[in-house]
């Protein structure tokens, strides 16, 4: 069905509905040529837009100073509300239950000060083998935190040998294993490594059956894939804006919190910013935290990083994540197929089933080194490097194109 030449290529951007979009991306040039930019997975690009929107916050602060928390056209008191409805769309979720705030890292923390609560029979915590090393390093922390081992309470689930994904059997025999010392499930939505996409229906539903709670990580997952957080009845989540959400560097994160846990009396780390908004500025005694998500806010609002993160919503709102994800599919499916026509020494270990699959695929070049990879950035491509032999690229669906991938695989086979 694909064919491996430029008019092939040429002619998918031309049918593809979405195309107009690229031009609303500052791309990066090398050589004064745009570069092929497959690492959206790690920084999404700039949006256009994200300039204005910045400036308005600005020109407010300018003209109004602390007053803009009520003045400023889009008045901070209540900015993060402007982000909820639009990003609780990309995962899934009711309005109420999403809120950004902090970073993620920070924000993992928070609910697992709430969602992870160890006792002497119910310690455990189940996640992915190779998880990314900060949700390694949060898992680590918070289990010695509580008094707990890591060794014997980190569960991690690996692929089996000579496969290079985790097989949902072998997490839901993990937790039917621990189910009596299972405390909370925490896993990646997407890996960040092989790009697997976790069935997040099925293990949420394991893992309550097991009593336990169970969150997700979606730093690679909104904005990617389909989410339906709620539906799924996924206890809580957090995600970063900076990757396929093109919101900048080090952005604002966005957490949810099911609704079910709205009015629940979770213990928590509180700020100002969580207090019940009537009586906020009353300044007493006594946290009593806002229902929903926005009960776990800690301080005001960083809001250029929302300005932002608003400026890549409105884009994304505007293209619609169902009309992405159908590009997505297509663009990862076309670079799969380009990536076989080249074959050896090249291996795909991101899923071949491609509802276990986002934007991303990885690959491994069996025997070839970083001089591989440095040749491929040498010829304008900017994809992801993981020692010793992994390459990672992203082709994102709203600044990608088809003759992005097509040149990509020209520029790989000639570095081979
Ligand atoms: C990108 C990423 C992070 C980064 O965390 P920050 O706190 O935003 O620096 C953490 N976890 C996963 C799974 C990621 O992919």
């Amino acid at each position: 069905m694909y064919q491996n030449n430029i008019a092939f290529a040429k002619q998918l951007d031309q049918e593809d509905a979405l195309k107009k979009f690229r031009l609303q991306f500052h791309i990066p040039l090398h050589n004064n040529k745009e570069v092929i930019y497959f690492t959206g997975n790690s920084l999404g690009l700039q949006p256009k837009t994200t300039t204005g929107y910045i400036q308005e916050e600005l020109n407010d602060w300018a003209k109004y100073g602390v007053e803009a928390h009520f003045q400023a056209k889009k008045p901070w008191f209540s900015y993060h509300e402007l982000l909820s409805e639009k990003a609780a769309k990309i995962v899934g979720a009711l309005p109420s239950e999403v809120v950004l705030m902090n970073q993620l890292s920070v924000n993992i923390h928070l609910m697992m000060v709430s969602f992870y609560r160890p006792t002497a029979k119910r310690y455990k915590i189940l996640c992915e083998a190779k998880a990314f090393p900060s949700d390694q390093y949060v898992l680590e922390t918070q289990v010695k935190f509580h008094g707990f081992n890591p060794e014997t309470s980190i569960v991690e689930v690996s692929p089996r040998e000579e496969e290079h994904c985790i097989r949902t059997e072998d997490i839901l025999s993990a937790i039917e294993k621990n189910k009596n010392e299972l405390a909370l499930v925490m896993i990646g939505g997407v890996n960040y490594y092989s790009g697997q996409v976790f069935d997040m229906k099925t293990i949420t539903e394991a893992g309550h059956k097991a009593g336990a709670y169970v969150g997700f990580d979606l730093a690679h997952a909104a904005g990617n894939i389909k989410l339906e957080l709620h539906n799924w009845n996924v206890d809580f989540a957090a995600w970063c804006s900076y990757k396929y959400l093109n919101s900048g560097p080090g952005s604002v994160s966005g957490i949810f919190v099911h609704q079910q846990h709205a009015h629940n009396d979770f213990p928590r780390f509180a700020g100002w910013w969580g207090h019940e908004k009537e009586t906020r500025f009353l300044m007493q005694k006594g946290f009593k935290p806002m229902d929903g998500a926005e009960g776990w806010q800690l301080s005001n609002a960083p809001i250029f990083s929302m300005a932002a993160h608003l400026a890549a919503l409105d884009v994304i709102d505007e293209a619609g994540m169902d009309a992405l994800i159908a590009k997505s599919k297509k663009l990862s499916d076309y670079l799969e197929y380009v990536i076989d026509e080249i074959g050896e020494p090249l291996e795909i270990i991101t899923p071949r089933n491609k509802n276990e699959r986002g934007c991303q695929i990885s690959i491994i070049a069996h025997g070839k080194g970083k001089d591989l990879f440095n040749k491929l950035t040498e010829n304008g491509i900017i994809a992801d490097w993981r020692e010793p032999n992994v390459i990672r690229m992203a082709p994102v669906p709203l600044y990608n194109s088809f003759e992005d991938v097509f040149r990509f695989g020209e520029i790989l086979k000639n570095s081979l």
